[in-house]
């Protein structure tokens, strides 16, 4: 189990050694997994799977291995997952494979007698961990200090841990997700008032393209808090002159495409349409010609015609996938340099095997259980993101 009311400081532990068992890093798997060489791994899941039931309900985030979605009840993203996991209330256990971060929020999500288990605690995520509890508290602290605290509105991406989300409920913030970013940090800044700032978490690239990009802010309005400074490395000037205060974190795979992959597709496949989520660097987006969350980018591919030829920059196991399901179209990789989401792919089949087999067997393995007042604080600040003006969760 593990409990997310405290978070201390601790250098990322090398993937799968050592144990952390407070962090979004995981530990090492404690069970007594199948080898992946074993031939019957398939029909063992499927056999498991089968016994259970409506018992279980299991949920894929599109960047999971193919040999894991084709055990998912429903894919999709995060936010997404997590509401198909809500409205599934007779399902006692709901096996997420995703990552942990995806799993707290499942769990918030979900009823007390309904347990979120997730596969391999290892999966965690390297941007929700760059966000630690208390970084976030001394950064509230510093903003106090500098007085102004009370004009600033904290605005959080879905990929961070329960504890942030709670901090953003306690401060009157909201989260929000890749695809309704746009309309969180339009509601935001219009609390925030005239002189007022926004403190987005934990994606820099995320607030960042947001703010310019969709809402046409000057990049000037926006600083970085780095957290390993004091102050955040800025000075009062510097953060009395800012709107957009953004944490100074990001996601390990999509922070990896690079202008130069985007100019070299251009170069070599002429007539290509670049597609990329906004989690990459501002630069990169500026140059895509479409831009959006997982669900979009494949909606915007689904609803291409035949021979559209696209290069698309997010997690490969999608991209693959994307390729097969529209072989009528022409889809590749935007970086070669870029690999896998090394924490989604933690999640393996002998990991899914080992927590179905376990349910038929009657032992729940791996539960995620929010602490209640993190839970109580982190549904606010989703409720608040459910409450948006228009807001449903479009794609
Ligand atoms: S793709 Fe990026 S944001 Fe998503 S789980 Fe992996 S590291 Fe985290």
């Amino acid at each position: 189990m593990t409990d997310t009311a405290s978070r201390p400081k601790l250098p990322l532990l090398v993937l799968g050694q050592g144990t952390d068992l407070h962090t979004e890093r995981g530990v090492e798997c404690p069970g007594d997994l199948p080898p992946a060489s074993d031939p019957e791994l398939v029909e063992r899941a499927r056999a498991a799977k089968a016994a259970l039931g409506d018992r279980v309900f299991v949920l894929g985030h599109h960047y999971q291995r193919d040999e894991v979605i084709e055990f998912a009840d429903t894919t999709g993203d995060s936010f997404k997952l997590a509401k198909e996991a809500a409205a599934r209330p007779d399902a006692p256990w709901i096996v997420f494979c995703g990552v942990h971060f995806m799993a707290e929020s499942a769990d918030i999500l979900t009823s007390d007698d309904q347990t979120v288990i997730l596969p391999d605690l290892a999966a965690g995520c390297s941007m929700a961990d760059m966000a630690a509890i208390d970084q976030v508290e001394d950064c509230w602290d510093d903003l106090v200090e500098a007085g102004i605290a009370d004009r600033v509105v904290p605005v959080t991406y879905m990929n961070s841990s329960a504890a942030i989300k709670a901090f953003t409920g306690r401060h009157g913030g909201t989260i929000c997700t890749s695809s309704n970013a746009r309309t969180a940090l339009t509601w935001a800044l219009d609390k925030a008032g005239d002189g007022g700032k926004v403190l987005f978490l934990p994606d820099q690239h995320l607030g960042r393209n947001t703010y310019a990009r969709d809402l046409g802010g000057p990049l000037e309005d926006c600083v970085v808090w780095d957290p390993h400074k004091p102050m955040g490395g800025l000075t009062p000037e510097q953060l009395d002159a800012a709107t957009m205060i953004l944490w100074r974190g990001h996601c390990s795979v999509h922070g990896r495409f690079s202008v130069e992959a985007v100019e070299a597709a251009r170069r070599d496949i002429p007539g290509v349409k670049v597609i990329v989520h906004p989690e990459c660097r501002h630069e990169v987006v500026e140059l895509a010609d479409e831009v959006g969350s997982t669900e979009k980018i494949i909606k915007t591919i689904a609803a291409a015609p035949a021979g559209t030829k696209w290069v698309v920059g997010t997690e490969l196991n999608l991209v693959r996938r994307l390729g097969q399901q529209f072989p009528e179209q022409q889809i590749s990789f935007l970086e070669k340099n870029v690999c896998y989401c090394s924490t989604m792919n933690r999640i393996d089949l002998p990991h899914l095997v080992w927590a179905l087999e376990s349910l038929v067997e009657g032992r729940v393995v791996n539960p995620i259980r929010v602490d209640p007042d993190v839970a109580h604080h982190a549904r606010i600040a989703l409720d608040q993101m459910l409450a948006l003006p228009g807001e449903t969760h479009k794609d």
